[in-house]
């Protein structure tokens, strides 16, 4: 259902809206319905001025959970493909991960230099009112201020205060968990010891994966635009520091990308030479279905990056409901066998990792959806 909430005073469909559509030739519902969105809202106020929009993409496991960014679109249709794209990312995450929640999304189209807290007020204001559909958190342009600020107004926010000293450590032993999975998978080893592994970014994530492969004896090379980090990294756990271009076509056994997106393309595949692809940085795909063909044909396992890096989202997951650490590492210890299911049935279907992966989230949708009719009949 797509829902441009009325012309009240506070919900009103985003001014210009049609024209755009109109120019860009969206055709919205037929959009939404081949996406499988359940609702979409534009919202939209004068005093303070606001335009935000919250794709709620699927229920069926629970309420739709998506952090939201802020962020100057060229256009709103490029905002609405923004919202649209990353809600249905994170349905499959979330199914991926086990967890009984939904996927969703939202953006407020937003110069971040005029971000206020009215504006935050404001937008706090339209989730309370969704009672719970629509849960959400911190992305791109958003500070832990201004998701306190969303909270002034209801009660649907996570990350307010960090009762499980923030979700890196949690995301890099998914990721850790994950990469032994791969391993296993396609070098038919368990044993850490002596592989080497080239770790791309040594942020939060990455330097907790450093750790925990070097406990397990693997050798690693590291690679990050900041000299400290790679300092340190190399004090800490014996490191071989290369320069970022570098890293690609290391002779390694796993590649693990910890920084940004879009960094598996055309131009870095042919260089690659580790025949595993396990880490946590999002969207690392530059072209979802050409860029993880092409590592299928290389015969390099990829671990699509939704399912490996769901940690953060777990640990976000378990603060909603109460955090407690046995409970979070439990589910997150998950991802293993997930992964490991997941590249079993690309094998045998003759699939990339990440349509694997899809197909998964989408069958357990479908039980899900299945279940909750027996229980009304
Ligand atoms: P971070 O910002 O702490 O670390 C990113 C690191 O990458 C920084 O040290 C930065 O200097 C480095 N970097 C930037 N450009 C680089 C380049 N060209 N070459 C090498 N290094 C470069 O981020 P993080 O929290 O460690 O997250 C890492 C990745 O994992 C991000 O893509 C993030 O979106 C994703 N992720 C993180 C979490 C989490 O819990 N933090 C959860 C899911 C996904």
């Amino acid at each position: 259902m797509l829902t441009g909430i009325g012309k009240s005073e506070n919900f009103q469909f985003l001014k210009g809206q049609a024209e755009v559509i109109e120019e860009t030739r969206v055709n919205l519902f037929e959009t939404v319905t081949e996406m499988g969105h359940e609702q979409v809202l534009f919202c939209h106020g004068k005093d303070p001025d606001i335009k935000a929009i919250i794709a709620i993409h699927d229920t069926s496991l629970g309420p739709a959970m998506g952090a939201t960014r802020l962020l100057p679109y060229a256009n709103e249709d490029a905002a609405l493909k923004d919202a649209l794209r990353l809600s249905r990312g994170m349905t499959y995450k979330a199914a991926c991960a086990g967890i009984p929640v939904g996927g969703g999304k939202a953006v407020i189209i937003a110069n971040p230099e005029n971000k206020n807290a009215d504006l935050f007020r404001a937008y706090g204001r339209f989730i309370e009112r969704l009672n719970g559909r629509f849960i959400t958190g911190q992305d791109v342009n958003l500070t832990p201020d201004d998701v306190r600020t969303i909270s002034q107004e209801t009660r649907y926010v996570v990350g307010v205060e960090e009762r499980s000293g923030g979700p890196a450590p949690v995301t890099a032993w998914g990721v850790f968990l994950g990469l032994k999975a791969a391993v296993e998978s396609r070098l038919q080893t368990s044993d850490l010891k002596g592989l080497k592994v080239a770790v791309q970014g040594l942020g939060n994530v990455g330097q907790n994966l450093c750790r925990h492969l070097h406990e397990h004896g693997a050798k690693l090379f590291v690679t990050d635009i900041s000299k400290e980090k790679t300092e340190e990294v190399k004090r800490l756990f014996g490191a071989t520091v290369v320069e970022p271009e570098e890293i690609y076509s290391l002779d390694v056994d796993v590649l693990s990308p910890c920084a940004l997106g879009g960094i598996l393309n055309s131009e870095t595949i042919p260089h690659i030479k580790a025949s595993v692809i396990a880490g946590a940085a999002n969207n690392q795909l530059g072209v979802e279905l050409l860029h993880g063909q092409m590592l299928t044909a290389k015969e390099i396992l990829y671990a699509p990056d939704y399912v490996i890096n769901a940690g953060g989202l777990i640990n976000v997951y378990n603060e909603m409901i109460g955090y407690d650490e046995e409970r979070a590492f439990q589910q997150v210890r998950n991802i293993y066998d997930t992964l490991l299911e997941i590249f079993d049935r690309a094998q045998k279907q003759d699939i990339t990792t990440n349509d694997a992966s899809k197909q998964l989230a989408e069958d357990r949708i479908r039980k899900a959806r299945h279940l909750k009719t027996l229980a009304v009949v």
